[in-house]
């Protein structure tokens, strides 16, 4: 066992959330620890559906506050991670005009309406108000709506109900784990003595002093203030810290990536945001070359069961009907399927009514050490609620704020080239090694300027792999080496869009193993049990979350 480490905060959890209030208090100098059980954005930060947005459905509950920071920060990100959030045209169907009217009243004022039916007046008023919202460092353009004519010249074979449509923008972002731990290297790089750790798990608390394990050994830590931003665990770790809560409720919600080149070029880049006979909201938009559709919301009782079932898949593929009768989507088209726990407050009644804002709940260690709980909080409003935590933090350890995060750029945002610099930056690093500008700018997308600090490594040449050649084994290396990976799953999942693109087959499971298997020196056994965790199907797709698999595995 080692000595006590002090730190003035330690985080509990490596989400969007925790790897934001890290960030921010590395700026402000002061030390932290984040331990994640996991690895970084492995939970509902993994599982989101990739949307950096206003949240336009949160107008019908009345969640104005909500609609007007989630709006603000999605604006923020398009310009501070530019590599990976780009703007998402998207297209609200109307099926009539007025309809919608007395669910949505009903909804304003907290009644359980279900609402099938957005018709044009009420989806005009809604956008005009989402526009007014988003002002502020506006990045795109306002909304538009489009009659039926004008929607066809768009978006081909929509259903001969549909008579129109809201066009309006969202933000998308593409490698939403990356930024995630983009800001964790960003805060060590702040500052020096802070540090996050994955795959680390507390394991008790005795006075004030936090006992974990992490690679194979017991540290100890003595916080002045610890934040459990567990997200859909946060009860559970307040267990582990001897003080029993219930203030999380969980709604699961699970997407799948398909496999249509018919339905991808329909969309022709749109987002299609729609609400389904059931009274639920559904979105369907193009994703790294294929079609992500998502999602489902049911309540569930343990983070640790969401799975995206059978059921819930053909669920999903079924209501893509309702919207282009003529494109069938099938489960064979399924490349990849996901599933997470939204993490709301605990609350009863119908859980899609549930609020999607955050708050703090403040608790206390028998030693006396706070305990910040972060509840709640969108992808889109982390650097928000990280602020918000933060400010309080620093109340609490009698610090003052030095500098605001809101212009801050992350990680390989920083000074990302766009328009007619791009293809400057490209030509200045092909001249000085052997990569072809193509393959520079390929490489730009998936890291921003970060690939800077990869291309190095590169220098000599590339092996492109052989089961999935838009990817090399040097390039896999580096990530390895310099991006905190520990398990197979680790890459795949979350340094690389390989999984979440629908490109992990059996065969390039097997082909990265070997990469990993070299660098950290696996045996043949915990090779096979890296692939085995993945549990894959012979399609590639994963068939259970990498935590039942684990859990399976013994
Ligand atoms: C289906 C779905 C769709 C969504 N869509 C969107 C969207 O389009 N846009 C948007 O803005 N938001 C969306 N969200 C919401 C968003 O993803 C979440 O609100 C956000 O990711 C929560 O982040 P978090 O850090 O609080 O929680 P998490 O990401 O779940 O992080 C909590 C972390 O705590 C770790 N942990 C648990 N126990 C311990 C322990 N004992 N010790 C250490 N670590 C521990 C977990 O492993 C986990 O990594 C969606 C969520 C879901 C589920």
């Amino acid at each position: 066992m080692t000595d006590v480490q002090e730190t003035e905060v330690l985080i509990l959890g490596g989400g969007i959330n925790g790897c934001g209030v890290f960030r921010d208090l590395c700026v402000q100098g002061v030390s932290c620890l984040l331990l994640e059980r996991n690895d970084f954005c492995a939970g509902a930060s993994a599982a989101s559906s990739r949307l950096m947005h206003g949240g336009l459905k949160y107008l019908e509950t009345g969640e104005f506050r909500l609609v007007r920071e989630s709006a603000e920060e999605r604006n923020r990100l398009l310009r501070n991670a530019p590599h990976y959030v780009s703007p998402l045209p998207s297209l609200v169907p109307v099926r009539s005009r007025f309809g919608g009217l007395w669910a949505a009243a009903a909804r304003f004022v907290g009644a359980d309406a279900k609402m099938n039916d957005r018709g044009g007046l009420i989806l005009g008023l809604g956008l005009i108000l989402y526009d007014l919202y988003g002002r502020r460092f506006r990045a795109m353009p306002r909304h538009r709506m489009l009659g039926r004519k004008r929607l066809d010249a768009l978006v081909a074979g929509l259903s001969g109900e549909i008579i129109g449509a809201g066009l309006y923008y969202e933000g998308q972002i593409s490698h939403a784990e990356r930024l995630g731990l983009e800001l964790l290297l960003d805060g060590e790089e702040m500052h020096p003595r802070s540090r996050a750790l994955n795959h680390a798990e507390i394991q008790r608390v005795e006075g004030g002093v936090i006992s974990f394990m992490q690679g194979g050994s017991v540290h100890r830590v003595k916080p002045k203030v610890i934040v459990n931003a567990g997200g859909a665990w946060i009860d559970e770790v307040n267990d582990v810290l001897g003080i029993p809560s219930r203030l999380m409720g969980g709604s699961k919600g699970a997407h799948l990536v398909v496999e249509n080149p018919k339905l991808l070029k329909a969309l022709n880049g749109h987002m299609i945001y729609f609400g389904t006979a059931d009274g639920r909201v559904n979105l369907l938009y193009p994703f790294m070359g294929r079609v992500l559709i998502g999602s489902t919301d049911h309540r569930i009782e343990h983070p640790d069961d969401a799975i995206c079932s059978d059921e819930e898949a053909e669920y999903l593929c079924a209501v893509v009907g309702e919207i282009f009768p003529g494109i069938p989507v099938t489960p064979s088209q399924i490349r990849h399927r996901f599933s997470g726990v939204r993490p709301l407050p605990r609350a009863d009644g119908d859980i899609g009514m549930v609020t999607r804002d955050h708050s703090i709940v403040e608790l206390e260690l028998g030693s006396g050490t706070p305990v910040l709980c972060l509840i709640g909080g969108k992808w889109t409003t982390f650097r928000g609620f990280s602020e918000q935590a933060a400010d309080r933090l620093l109340d609490l350890l009698g610090k003052r704020r030095v500098r605001k995060t809101d212009e801050m750029q992350i990680g390989g945002g920083r000074d990302y080239p766009r328009g007619d610099a791009r293809e400057t930056w490209i030509g200045e690093r092909a001249e000085n090694c052997s990569l072809t500008p193509a393959r520079i700018g390929a490489l730009l997308s998936r890291y921003g300027t970060r690939l800077d600090r990869i291309l190095p490594q590169l220098r000599g040449g590339e092996t492109p792999l052989v089961h999935l050649p838009g990817y090399s084994r040097e390039e896999l290396e580096w990530l390895c080496r310099n991006e905190r990976v520990v398990t197979l799953a680790d890459l795949l999942q979350r340094r690389t869009a390989i999984a979440i693109s629908g490109d992990l087959t059996p065969e390039v499971a097997c082909e990265v193993a070997e990469i990993p298997a070299r660098v950290f020196e696996w045996d043949a056994a915990r090779k096979r049990a890296e692939i085995d965790a993945l549990s894959l199907s012979s399609a590639g797709e994963p068939m259970t979350s990498e935590k039942e698999a684990s859990r399976h595995s013994g």
